[in-house]
C-alpha cells in the first residue's frame, strides 16, 4: 500500500487561531513574562473546568506533579532540612503503567516508589492491588495515581482506599483533562492533582502544566516554590529551596487559545475510536476498555490482541522479534505496518516494574508482591496484568486531523496483519 505522502501522527498540535490572538497580545503588551493575563486566565478557565478552587500555571505537567510530592511530603513528614528530601527514604505507591514523569519527582524527593499492578478491566492502577499493598505496607502514606491515556476507571475507588489509610492521593491527570469518572472531572480527585499542555496531549500551549487543589494554602506556597521561593521582604531573602517553575505568559496564550477547543477536540477523539472500534470489530483484539463510570477524552486509541491471537513476539531491552502466522499478529507487526504506511502507533508505556533501573523495586499484584519479572515476554506465559497488557496492546494513530480515509487505510493495514 502507498504510504501517506504527509505523516500521520500519533497525536500532533491542532491550532485553531485564537492562540496566535493572546500571544500577540502578550507581545504587544510587553508581558514577555511569567507575569500576565494569559497566565491568570489559564490559572481561572483551568481551575474552573476541573471543578477545584486553585491552579496553579507551570512551565509543565512534571514541575506540577514535583510540587505536588513537596507538598504532600510536608503535610505528612514537615518541611525537609535543607538538601533533603520531602519524601526521603519512604515507599509511595505508584502506577506501575505509566509515562516515567508520574513518578520521577517521586524520585527528585528521595521517594522510593513500589510500583502497583493494573486493573485487567480499566488499564488503570488496580484497587485490589493497592489495599493489598496497604496490608503490606501499612505505614505508607502517599499514592500517585495516573489515568491513561484519557480512560479513567478507579480513581474514586482509589481515592476512598487512601483515606481509609490515611494516605494522601495525587492525581496524574496529564493524559485525563476533560475526562469524567462519575460525573467529576478528571483532575478533581487528587488532594494535589497535576494537567500537562505538552505537545501531544489533548490540548496544548506546546509545553506547561497545572497543580490543581482546593487548598488556598498549599496553591500560594506551590506558586511561591515555582518563582525561587522567595520570602515576603525587600531584597531576596530565602528560608527554603526554590524552583524556576512559572508558566510562561506567551505559552499561556497558546493554552488560553486552546481551552474553547477542549470539547471540540475530545469528540473528534470519540469519533477516532469509534471508526476504529468499528473497523477492527470481527478482528481478535479489544479497543482499550473502560465502563459505565467513565466517560473518557478519548485521547489515544488503544487495543490488545486476544491471546490466542498472538503470534510469537520476543522484547529484549531495546529490540523487538516477531515470527508471523496466519491469522495471528502481534504489536511488533503492526507498528511496523502501520509505520510502513507513515503513521506512528506506538507500543504501551512499558510497566515501571519491568523498566531496568526498577529492576530491585517492589512491585504489588493482587495477590501480593513480586520483584520485577523479565523483560523479556513470550506469548502465553505473562506473569502480571503490565506485562501482559503491555506484550498484547499497543496505542493507533490518534490525530485529531487525520482523515476518515485515512484511518481506513490504517484500519486495513491492521486488517492484513491478521491475514
Ligand atoms: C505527558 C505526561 C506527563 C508529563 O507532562 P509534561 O507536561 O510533559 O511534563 C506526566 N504524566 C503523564 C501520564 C503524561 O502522559
Amino acid at each position: 500500500m502507498k504510504p501517506f505522502e504527509k505523516k500521520v501522527w500519533l497525536a500532533s498540535p491542532t491550532m485553531h487561531g485564537e492562540e496566535m490572538k493572546y500571544m500577540k497580545e502578550a507581545y504587544d503588551t510587553n508581558w514577555m513574562s511569567t507575569v500576565g493575563a494569559n497566565i491568570n486566565e489559564v490559572e481561572r478557565i483551568a481551575a474552573e473546568k476541573a471543578g477545584v478552587k486553585y491552579a496553579v500555571a507551570l512551565s509543565a505537567c512534571t514541575a506540577a506533579l514535583h510540587l505536588c510530592v513537596k507538598l504532600a511530603g510536608e503535610k505528612l513528614y514537615g518541611r525537609p532540612a535543607v538538601g533533603h528530601g520531602a519524601v526521603e527514604g519512604k515507599r509511595v505507591f505508584c502506577s506501575d503503567m505509566t509515562f516515567d514523569a508520574t513518578l520521577n519527582p517521586v524520585l527528585y524527593e528521595g521517594g522510593i516508589p513500589v510500583f502497583i499492578d493494573t486493573n485487567p478491566e480499566t488499564w488503570n492502577m488496580d484497587p485490589a492491588a493497592l489495599e493489598k499493598a496497604f496490608e503490606m505496607y501499612p505505614e505508607v502514606k502517599l499514592v500517585v495515581c495516573a489515568e491513561l491515556y484519557g480512560f479513567p476507571g478507579g480513581i474514586r475507588e482509589i481515592k476512598e482506599i487512601c483515606e481509609k489509610h490515611g494516605a494522601l492521593l495525587i492525581e496524574d491527570a496529564a493524559e485525563a483533562m476533560g475526562a469524567t469518572y462519575e460525573g467529576r472531572q478528571c483532575g478533581s480527585f487528587g488532594d494535589y492533582s497535576a494537567i500537562s499542555y505538552n505537545g501531544n496531549k489533548i490540548i496544548t500551549g506546546s509545553a506547561g502544566g497545572c497543580l490543581l487543589t482546593n487548598s488556598l494554602e498549599d496553591a500560594n506556597k506551590a506558586r511561591k516554590w515555582s518563582t525561587q521561593a522567595r520570602e515576603a521582604a525587600a531584597w531576596y531573602q530565602h528560608e527554603e529551596v526554590g524552583y524556576n517553575y512559572r508558566m510562561s505568559n506567551v505559552i499561556a496564550g497558546v493554552i488560553r487559545g486552546q481551552y474553547p477547543h477542549l470539547e471540540e477536540h475530545i469528540a473528534r477523539k470519540k469519533a477516532i475510536y469509534d471508526r476504529y472500534a468499528e473497523g477492527l470489530k470481527d478482528l481478535p483484539v479489544k479497543m482499550i476498555p473502560f465502563d459505565e463510570k467513565s466517560v473518557p477524552n478519548y485521547w489515544l486509541s488503544a487495543l490488545i490482541i486476544d491471546e490466542d491471537a498472538m503470534c510469537k513476539q520476543v522484547r529484549g531491552e531495546t529490540d523487538a522479534l516477531y515470527i508471523g502466522e496466519a491469522g495471528k499478529s502481534c504489536p511488533t507487526e503492526i507498528l511496523e505496518a502501520i509505520a510502513g504506511l507513515n503513521a506512528e502507533g506506538r507500543p504501551i508505556w512499558k510497566p515501571m516494574h519491568m523498566q531496568p533501573m526498577y529492576r530491585m523495586h517492589e512491585f504489588i499484584t493482587v495477590d501480593g508482591t513480586g520483584r520485577a519479572k523479565t523483560n523479556a515476554y513470550i506469548a502465553g506465559e505473562a506473569k502480571d496484568v503490565g506485562a501482559d497488557i503491555f506484550a498484547r496492546g499497543m496505542c493507533l494513530p490518534s490525530d485529531n486531523k487525520m482523515t476518515p480515509e485515512q484511518q481506513d487505510r490504517i484500519i486495513e493495514v491492521i486488517r492484513a496483519c491478521f491475514e
